[in-house]
């Protein structure tokens, strides 16, 4: 059993729940039982959001400056911990590679310092004046208390994103984990319990949990990361509460593929960006359009890539785990079979039966090729190890067909054709574009999506902002009675 069985973090402690609701967390990779996370009621949450009132109010009396050195203090412990326990975690809850576990974990620590030095940057804005010797400008406060409400798949570095901005804004902040990924979440909670104000607390639990961190009074913001059918339901529920949130939802990413371009280097671009976390990436790529000139080579080039993944435990020397869980694994078999009776042409790793025998939620990563829109491959996120191909004449009728989506969150160009990649950057509607460096991200730079993907962004200036509220002040130091006050004088009323 998981030690930190239905545990949660608050006040920099950990402490167990008293709820008696339960669920176990099922290791996808061999279904082994890790443990079990409580799903805590509003009783619990209650008493965590009061404990983080108190907190925020001493944490927004610290100067910038004081924040930014504790925030740069929880990246100095994550920098020089030993992180095994973490990595090892988030790979047997959710199915991750081991590698890749370290590498979401890597990329932690820059977020923390990029809204550190952030926030200390720059806290409004002074404006040209309306009238002399006043002055006048927009001045950025904390909100209160951020809710969290997290995915599984990257559960460290999708909760830091925004973690870290609304802690360097002065906020404090309540983490609802994924069912899926608790136990990695409760573990990196350690990295916080040194900070001087109790203004971070993690609490288990599923949509009931998170529906009442959103309905409490007290919580002032909801930042949202899951599928865009959850977006919806949190978007509501804010609405009811006439609370401000942004809401990262789920996509279904295109990549246009060139004729202009190294058939191998494509080849490479594609498998990574499609099966990368066995296609559960928010921005995987879900559908490739490949120029017809090179469309036979290029399937046969991912055909062979395909067949030399890896497919087995992320603990072990695997490039693909299985999906996270029982409800994606028969979705995805869904979705597979769907394609297969609606007449697609599916084209499975060579080492089906092998993988398919496998215990645990392992599915045969797939290319499916002559597609039809009725099917579920085209209707909805697929979120699993597949890619639908299929070939284009004109670039702009590719473009044409992209923006068509539902989605708007990625795209990828593979293109060595300058002026290709730029008519795509204009023309295509997503949030993220990519031309020859698929799934990359910066700390710098807004991360977020566009239609039923989205609203807000994440990093940045703008993942910042998303956690101050801004206010207009006016100050004159000078007493100095204007004229169109009260009373109205002679002339005025002239005029
Ligand atoms: P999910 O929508 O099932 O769950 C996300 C979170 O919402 C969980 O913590 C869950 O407990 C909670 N939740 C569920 N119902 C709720 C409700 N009614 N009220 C409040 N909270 C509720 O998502 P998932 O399966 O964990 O993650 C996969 C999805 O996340 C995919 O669709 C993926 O594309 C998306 N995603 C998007 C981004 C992005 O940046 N746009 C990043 C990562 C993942």
């Amino acid at each position: 059993m998981n030690s930190y069985s239905q545990k949660y973090y608050s006040g920099s402690k950990f402490k167990r729940s008293i709820s008696k609701k339960t669920l176990e967390v099922i290791n996808p990779s061999n279904l082994r039982v890790l443990g079990s996370i409580a799903i805590q009621n509003k009783k619990e949450v209650n008493k965590v959001i009061s404990n983080l009132k108190k907190g925020q109010s001493k944490w927004k009396k610290l100067s910038a400056l004081e924040r930014s050195k504790e925030l740069h203090n929880v990246a100095n412990r994550i920098d020089n911990s030993n992180l095994k326990e973490l990595a090892k975690t988030m790979s047997q809850e959710v199915g991750k590679p081991i590698t890749e576990a370290y590498g979401e974990i890597a990329n932690v620590s820059s977020a923390i310092r990029y809204f550190a030095e952030m926030a200390r940057n720059e806290a409004g804005n002074i404006a040209g004046t309306t009238q002399s010797e006043s002055l006048q400008m927009e001045t950025k406060e904390p909100m209160g208390i951020s809710a969290h409400i997290l995915p599984f798949n990257f559960p460290i570095l999708i909760m830091i994103w925004t973690v870290a901005a609304s802690l360097a804004a002065g906020n404090s902040v309540i983490i609802k984990p994924s069912e899926q990924a608790s136990f990695t979440s409760l573990i990196f909670m350690k990295f916080f319990n040194q900070l001087s104000a109790n203004v971070v607390s993690c609490l288990t639990g599923d949509a009931t949990t998170g529906k009442a961190i959103i309905d409490h009074k007290d919580v002032n913001i909801v930042s949202f990361t899951g599928s865009a059918e959850t977006a919806k339901k949190v978007y509501q529920s804010c609405a009811e509460n006439f609370k401000p949130c942004h809401l990262e939802g789920g996509g279904s990413d295109y990549m246009i593929i060139s004729d202009k371009t190294d058939i191998d280097f494509a080849a490479t671009a594609a498998i990574t960006s499609s099966f990368h976390l066995s296609g559960q990436i928010c921005t995987s790529t879900e559908h490739i359009l490949v120029h017809s000139k090179i469309y036979n080579k290029f399937k046969r080039a991912l055909t062979k890539k395909l067949n030399a993944l890896r497919v087995g435990d992320g603990l072990k020397k695997n490039e693909l785990g299985p999906l996270s869980t029982e409800a994606a694994f028969n979705k995805a078999k869904n979705i597979i079979n769907d394609a297969a009776n609606k007449g697609a042409l599916i084209t499975c790793h060579k080492d089906s039966d092998h993988i398919e025998s496998l215990k645990g939620y392992f599915i045969c990563p797939a290319i499916i090729e002559k597609t039809k829109s009725n099917m579920l491959c085209e209707k909805d996120e697929m979120f699993a190890p597949f890619v639908t191909i299929e070939p284009y004449i004109k670039i702009s009728e590719a473009v044409k067909k992209v923006n068509k989506s539902q989605f708007g969150l990625g795209f990828n160009m593979i293109t060595k054709d300058l002026e290709e990649a730029h008519y795509v950057s204009r023309n295509i509607e997503t949030g993220l574009v990519w031309i020859n460096n698929p799934l990359i991200d910066n700390d710098a730079l807004p991360f977020g999506g566009l239609k039923k993907s989205g609203i807000g962004r994440e990093l940045g200036k703008m993942g910042l902002d998303a956690f101050r509220q801004t206010k207009m002040v006016i100050i004159d130091n000078e007493q100095k009675i204007h004229e169109w006050w009260y009373p109205y004088s002679e002339k005025q009323f002239r005029t």
